[in-house]
């Protein structure tokens, strides 16, 4: 028993919202359960705010964000991480994998791909629905990826055959259930090449998503990562990249979505109900934690 209680006190986990625009009831119910998930095993709760696409992140959006949390009763650690105050970090990562030869340089356009991808009409699709890269830059020469990234325009993608094949045996994720499950964890087989060669930076978004994550959870020690079912296909490449990089692996919660009362996912770019219009309306932090649930 205290062996468990000190294993259960270890735990960390977070909550991660892009400052895009304000929280709405899909951001509160995930950051209830992560806190409330923490405080039931006496982990930590840490707050990240994933800041990297310079071109859609916005003060106001992460004022909003530490007042919206506060006014749900949360609290967090401090000093806060803000990712975009930490791209040594991810460009060390991309070193590593450079290393490898797993990087290369693609000058595509979008319409470019498109343009490929519409020659045939079963043209392999992501989880996200978008086309396959082709691989056209896949086998020119390869050049220091710091390089590339100081050019403008130039991406650099993972090669995904090579990074499979490098990373050796089967990757794979424990998935927990939510609370009130009966079943416990189960193990879920990573397809990362479903994703094909994934963008990891490029020149005015030195980080992607998928590199900025993995590298943050292990340095941040997290060991649960709770997050929106709409990430769950993300995970597969999130492992990958922690099997090459050998970082921890930590376990995931993908929770389901919040949905409005047409059954769509609440979106912040469809302009869904917000949590400061809900408390502009009247409506109490107790009311939006019975509403979500948590
Ligand atoms: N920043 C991501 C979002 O707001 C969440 C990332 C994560 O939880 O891994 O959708």
């Amino acid at each position: 028993m205290r062996n468990e209680e000190r294993e259960s006190s270890s735990r960390v986990f977070r909550f991660a919202p892009s400052p895009n625009g304000f929280l709405h009831l899909g951001h509160a119910y995930s950051a209830l359960l992560n806190f409330s998930l923490a405080r039931a095993c006496g982990g930590r709760f840490l707050l990240r705010i994933e800041d990297i696409d310079k071109g859609r992140a916005r003060a106001e959006f992460e004022a909003a964000i530490y007042e919206d949390l506060a006014w749900l009763g949360l609290d967090w650690e401090r000093p806060v991480r803000r990712q975009s105050e930490h791209f040594d970090d991810y460009a060390r990562a991309l070193e590593r994998l450079d290393a490898m030869g797993l990087l290369y340089a693609c000058d595509c356009k979008r319409s470019d791909i498109a343009h490929v991808a519409a020659a045939r009409a079963d043209w392999p699709r992501d989880p996200d629905g978008a086309p396959l890269y082709p691989g056209t830059c896949r086998n020119k020469p390869r050049r220091p990826a710091r390089e590339v990234l100081a050019q403008g325009g130039v991406a650099l993608r993972l090669d995904m055959a090579r990074a499979v094949a490098r990373a050796g045996e089967a990757v794979n994720w424990r998935e927990r259930r939510p609370p009130g499950s009966t079943d416990a964890v189960a193990l879920v087989d990573a397809r990362p090449a479903q994703w094909g060669d994934v963008v990891l930076a490029r020149k005015d978004t030195p980080a992607s998503y998928h590199i900025a994550v993995v590298v943050d959870d292990a340095l941040q020690g997290v060991t649960d990562v709770v997050r929106g079912r709409d990430l769950f296909q993300a995970t597969s490449v999130h492992r990958l990249l922690q099997r090459l990089l050998d970082l921890p692996e930590p376990a995931y919660l993908h929770h389901d979505l919040v949905v409005d009362p047409s059954g769509e996912k609440l979106a912040k770019s469809r302009g869904s109900e917000t949590l400061r219009a809900l408390r502009r309306q009247g409506v109490s932090a107790q009311e939006v934690r019975r509403l979500v649930g948590v």
